[in-house]
C-alpha cells in the first residue's frame, strides 16, 4: 500500500539495497532507506527519479540491548520511505504522510500526535494551520530525538508522528504523554528534512538542495494497524515465534526471561538470515563479527530455553518462507544461508559448553576475592579459545552482578592481532596454502582448457581462504578458488601461472597465480574484488592477454634458446632449469666456461633469425616411443606418461613441453640476452628478453645515454670523443695534485727536525701531527727516520676524534735499548688506548686526543729509562 500511495504521487519505487554499504566506510551496515541513497542526497550521483519510494531491509545493532525488553525494537526490520531529492519539501512531506496514516491505512486521527525538533516553526505552523492540527497536540523536541543523522552525509530537522494505542500499553506514571519511554506512544512515521551536510566531523554545511527522507518502521506500523502487543505479535513475526516456542517446547507469556530469550532468537535469526543472503559471513571483524555475535548470542539464548542441538538452520527457512517474496534472493541462496547457519552453529557448540564452565568458574573466583570486575585478559581468552563474543560475555556476567575490565579486553586482543600478524609474516605465502589444500576433498579435479582458448565458463568446485576451506568468499576475501575446467595455465615447466580475472552474476576476484595442487586440482589464488562466489556457482574465468602473450613469447624464445646454444656450444648443452614469465627469461644449462662476447653474440643472432623466419610452431600429442625417435629433447630425469605432447618449431627444435607457446616464430618479434653468468659448477644462466621487453629494453639504454651525454654537456654522438678529452684532462689535474702533495709533505718535514732531541745519546723525534691516518703516519715516519740517519720516531695524529700512534726506532737505536713496541705501551695510555708491537716498529690507537701532548712528553722519558747508560 505504501509503494503504491507514493507511486501514485510520482515516485519510483526502487528495490531494498543490500545490507551491505556499497563506497561508504562510515556504515557498517545499512541501518535506514536513505542509507544507501546518500548519494543522490549529496549529489555525487543523478538518481533515476528526483521522487523515489523504497521498502529497505535494515540491520541496526546499536538498538541489540533493547531486543526482547521493547515492544518496538529489532536488530532486523524494514524501512518504508518516500525520498525526495531536490524535489519537493515539508508541505508535502507533511500532508502525504498524514494521508497515507489517516486516509490509506485509516488510522483515527485523533490518536495521532506529531512533533517536530524545537526550533523548527516552518514544520510547526504547516502541521497547525495546513493540516489543522490543533498546537497542543504539537510535540516539539530537541536534538537527541528530532535531529537525524547516523554517520556522516545529509542530516537535518525531524517531525515524527506518533500513535497513541491507548492507556492498556501504558506506563501509568503521572507525566506520562508523547515522547514517553514507554510503549503507548509509538513512533511510526519519522519525516527528515535533510537541509545539512555532515562532513563527518560534526561541521554542517547547507545543502544545494534540500531533501525529504522519510523512515517508517513496517513492523511498527502493522503493530499499531494489528493493534498488537509488540512487533513480535505482528502475524508474521509471530510464526517465526511460535516455531521459536514449539523447538524449545516453552510457552509464550509463561516466564518473563523466557519471553526475552524467545524475542532475541526471533529477531537475530530473523537478522542473520537477511545478512547471509547478502554475502556477509561470520568472522571476527566488522560485519562478519556482527553476524557471528548475533548467531552466537541466539544459539546462547536457545540454550537458555533448553533447545537441544542446532535448532538455526531450522529456524531460518521459516524466515525464508515468510520473507522470500518481497526478497527472491533469500530463496536463491536458501542452502547457502542454512549451511553458514549450520556450520558457526557447530563451531559455537563445541566449544560453549567448556566456555560456560570456565566462566563460572571465574565467577566462582571473583566471588572469593570480593572482585566484582572481570579481568580483560580473561574475557579475551573466553573470547579466542570458547569464541564468546565480549557482549555475549559481558550479559551473562551483568546477569549476575559482574561486570568487565573493556580496556583490558581490548589490550588483549591488540596485543594478540600484533602477534598474529608477526606469526603471519614467519610462514610463506605457500607454506601456509599447503595445510589449506591438504584439507580439500581428493575427488574434486581440475582440467586445463587454455592452450587456445583464454575464457571459459565452468562450476566453482572448492574455495578456501588463505587458512580454511569454505563455502564461499566475498568482498576483499583473499583466497583460492577451483573450478571443473579452466583456461588458466597453472605453474609448471618453468613456465609461470596466468593472471586474469574470474567474475559470476554478481561478483569479481582478481586472480594473480595459477598454481597446481595436489590431486589434479588447478588453484586460482587471488582475492575477491566485489560481490561473492560460493560453491557451484558458474562463473567465467577469462585469462589475462597481455599477460599470456608475453609469457608465451619468452617460452617458445626459450626453446629457440636452447637450441642455438647446442648448435654454438656442443650437444653438452642440458637444460637445467628454466623460467618464463610476462616479464622475462631465464634459462639455466650444462656447460663449463663462461661464454665468450663472440659466442653470445652468435646465440643471441640465432635466435633472432629463427623469429624472422616465421615458422610456425606446432604442438603434437605423440607415444613415448614416437617422441623419441622423432629426435624430441625430454628433460632429463623427468618421468613421463605413455603420451607426450612436443613443441615443434619445424626441424630446428622439438621440445617435450605442456606450456603456452606463440602459435608462430614470428610472434617474438626480437631476442636480446642481457646476462650471462655462473650458478653452480659446470651451470650457466642466461637472462634474455623478448618482444616488447626488448624494445623497452632499447628505450630505456637510450635515455639513460642521453642522461649521460647531458652530463658531460655532450651528444650521444660525441659522448666517445668529449669521454676522452675529459680522461685526459682527469689525468693530468691528478699528476698535477701528486706533486703538490709531496711538495707540501716534504715542507712540514723540514719544520720538525729542529724537534728532534737526544735521549742518553739516542736521537729521538717525538712529535704530533694534524689530521693524519694510520697509513699516513707510517709513511711520514719512514721518511722522518730517512732523515734522522739513525734514531726514534714516535709521532701522534688525532683523526676523526681517535688518535692515530705510532713509534720506529732504527737498527742503531735498537742496539742500545730502544724498543718500539715498550714505548708505545708507555704512552698509549695517556691517549686512552692500548697497543703494542714490534721492537722496530709499533702502533696503537686512543679514544683521548686531548692527551697527546702528555703522550709526547713523556715519550723521551719511556726512552730514557730504555737505553742503556
Ligand atoms: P526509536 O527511538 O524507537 O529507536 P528511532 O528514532 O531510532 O526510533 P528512526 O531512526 O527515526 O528511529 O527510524 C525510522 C523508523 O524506523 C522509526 O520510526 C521506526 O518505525 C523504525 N525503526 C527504527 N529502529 C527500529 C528498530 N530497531 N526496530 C524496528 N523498527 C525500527
Ligand atoms: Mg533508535
Amino acid at each position: 500500500m505504501f509503494l503504491e500511495f507514493f507511486e501514485s504521487k510520482g515516485h519510483l519505487a526502487m528495490k531494498s539495497f543490500s545490507l551491505v554499504p556499497h563506497n561508504d566506510n562510515s556504515l557498517l551496515l545499512i541501518n535506514s532507506g536513505m542509507a544507501p541513497l546518500k548519494p543522490y542526497f549529496t549529489g555525487q550521483e543523478i538518481p533515476p527519479r528526483r521522487r523515489v519510494t523504497t521498502c529497505q531491509k535494515c540491520i541496526r545493532t546499536g538498538d541489540i540491548e533493547n531486543i526482547g525488553k521493547t515492544a518496538r525494537h529489532g536488530t532486523f526490520f524494514e524501512m518504508l520511505g518516500n525520498f525526495s531529492f531536490g524535489d519537493y519539501f515539508k508541505h508535502e512531506a507533511i500532508a502525504w504522510s498524514w494521508e497515507f496514516l489517516t486516509q490509506v491505512v485509516g488510522l483515527d486521527p485523533d490518536r495521532l500526535y506529531p512533533s517536530v525538533y524545537e526550533n523548527d516553526d516552518e514544520a510547526f505552523a504547516i502541521w497547525q494551520n495546513e493540516i489543522g492540527i490543533a498546537p497542543e497536540r504539537i510535540f516539539r523536541f530537541g536534538k537527541e530525538d528530532n535531529f537525524w543523522e547516523h554517520g556522516s552525509g545529509p542530516c537535518g530537522p525531524c517531525s515524527e508522528i506518533y500513535y497513541d494505542r491507548g492507556e492498556k500499553y501504558g506506563c501509568g506514571k503521572p507525566g506520562c504523554t508523547v515522547g514517553c519511554d514507554c510503549d503507548r506512544y509509538i513512533e511510526v512515521w519519522n519525516n527528515v528534512f535533510s537541509q545539512f551536510d555532515n562532513d563527518g566531523h560534526g561541521n554542517y554545511s547547507e545543502l544545494k538542495q534540500k531533501n525529504i527522507d522519510t523512515g517508517m518502521g513496517l513492523e511498527r506500523l502493522a503493530v499499531v494497524v494489528q493493534d498488537v502487543d509488540s512487533i513480535f505479535d505482528v502475524d508474521t513475526i509471530r510464526a517465526l515465534r511460535d516455531r521459536v516456542c514449539e523447538l524449545s517446547g516453552k510457552e509464550y507469556h509463561k516466564e518473563h526471561a523466557w519471553d526475552v530469550s524467545i524475542r532475541i532468537i526471533t529477531d537475530h535469526i530473523r537478522s542473520a538470515t537477511f545478512m547471509i543472503s547478502d554475502g556477509i559471513l561470520p568472522s571476527n571483524e566488522g560485519r562478519g563479527y556482527v553476524l557471528r555475535r548475533i548467531i552466537r548470542r541466539a544459539a546462547r539464548h536457545g540454550r537458555l530455553l533448553g533447545i537441544d542441538g542446532k535448532f538455526l538452520a531450522n529456524l531460518s527457512t521459516t524466515v525464508i518462507e515468510g520473507s522470500k517474496d518481497g526478497y527472491p534472493e533469500l530463496e536463491e541462496k536458501k542452502d547457502f544461508i542454512l549451511n553458514v547457519l549450520t556450520q558457526e552453529e557447530d563451531k559455537f557448540n563445541k566449544t560453549i559448553d567448556q566456555g560456560l564452565a570456565i566462566l563460572t568458574d571465574l565467577e566462582e573466583k571473583m566471588t572469593a576475592e570480593g572482585k566484582t570486575v572481570m579481568d580483560g585478559e580473561d574475557a579475551f581468552r573466553l573470547y579466542d579459545t570458547y569464541g564468546f563474543p565480549i557482549d555475549l560475555t559481558k550479559e551473562i556476567l551483568e546477569e549476575r552482578g559482574f561486570s568487565i575490565d573493556e580496556d583490558g579486553f581490548n589490550a588483549a586482543m591488540q596485543k594478540q592481532r600484533e602477534m598474529a600478524r608477526k606469526a603471519r609474516k614467519a610462514t610463506n605465502y605457500m607454506g601456509a596454502d599447503a595445510t589449506v589444500y591438504e584439507s580439500l576433498d581428493p575427488a574434486i579435479t581440475s582440467s586445463f582448457v587454455g592452450y587456445d582458448k583464454l575464457e571459459a565458463v565452468s562450476r566453482i568446485s572448492a574455495l578456501t581462504t588463505e587458512d580454511e576451506v569454505v563455502e564461499a568468499l566475498t568482498d576483499g576475501d583473499k583466497g583460492t578458488i577451483i573450478v571443473d575446467a579452466t583456461p588458466f595455465y597453472g605453474t609448471m615447466g618453468g613456465q609461470e601461472g596466468d593472471k586474469g580475472v574470474i567474475t559470476s552474476a554478481d561478483g569479481k576476484f582478481a586472480v594473480e597465480d595459477t598454481i597446481h595442487l595436489k590431486g589434479g586440482k588447478i588453484g586460482h589464488v587471488g582475492y575477491v574484488v566485489s560481490g561473492m562466489f560460493k560453491l557451484d556457482d558458474e562463473v567465467t574465468l577469462s585469462v589475462d592477454k597481455g599477460n599470456r602473450s608475453a609469457t608465451c613469447k619468452n617460452h617458445t624464445a626459450t626453446h629457440l634458446l636452447q637450441k642455438a646454444l647446442r648448435d654454438v656450444l656442443g650437444t653438452h648443452v642440458e637444460q637445467q632449469g628454466s623460467l618464463n614469465n610476462a616479464g622475462h627469461l631465464r634459462f639455466d644449462f650444462s656447460h663449463f666456461s663462461a661464454m665468450t662476447a663472440e659466442e653470445l653474440a652468435q646465440v643471441e643472432k640465432a635466435v633472432n633469425e629463427k623469429i624472422a623466419e616465421n615458422i610456425p610452431v606446432v604442438t603434437k600429442l605423440m607415444t613415448l616411443d614416437e617422441a623419441k625417435k622423432s629426435g624430441a629433447m625430454a628433460l632429463f630425469g623427468e618421468k613421463y606418461g605413455d603420451t607426450v605432447r612436443v613443441v615443434c618449431v619445424d626441424d630446428y627444435s622439438k621440445e617435450f613441453c605442456g606450456g603456452t607457446h606463440v602459435s608462430n616464430t614470428g610472434e617474438i618479434q626480437a631476442f636480446k640476452i642481457l646476462s650471462e653468468s655462473g650458478v653452480a659448477a659446470g651451470v650457466r644462466r642466461i637472462e634474455a628478453l623478448t618482444g616488447q621487453g626488448v624494445f623497452d629494453y632499447y628505450n630505456d639504454l637510450e635515455k639513460k645515454l642521453e642522461e649521460a651525454a647531458k652530463t658531460v654537456k655532450a651528444t650521444p654522438a660525441n659522448l666517445q670523443e668529449k669521454l676522452e678529452h675529459l680522461m685526459a684532462d682527469l689525468k693530468s689535474l691528478q699528476a698535477e695534485n701528486e706533486s703538490l702533495k709531496s711538495k707540501a709533505a716534504k715542507e712540514a718535514l723540514g719544520d720538525v727536525m729542529d724537534q728532534v732531541q737526544d735521549v742518553n745519546g739516542v736521537k729521538l723525534l717525538a712529535v704530533s701531527v694534524a689530521d693524519v691516518d694510520m697509513n699516513g703516519l707510517r709513511d711520514l715516519g719512514d721518511q722522518l727516520k730517512e732523515k734522522l740517519g739513525e734514531g726514534v720516531v714516535v709521532l701522534a695524529s688525532a683523526k676523526d676524534g681517535k688518535v692515530n700512534l705510532i713509534a720506529m726506532a732504527t737498527d742503531a737505536a735498537m742496539k742500545q735499548g730502544a724498543h718500539a713496541g715498550n714505548l708505545i705501551k708507555g704512552i698509549a695510555a695517556l691517549v686512552g688506548g692500548g697497543g703494542g708491537g714490534r721492537p722496530n716498529m709499533a702502533q696503537a690507537g686512543g679514544k683521548n686526543p686531548a692527551g697527546i701532548d702528555a703522550a709526547i712528553a713523556e715519550a723521551a722519558k719511556v726512552l730514557a729509562g730504555q737505553i742503556d747508560k
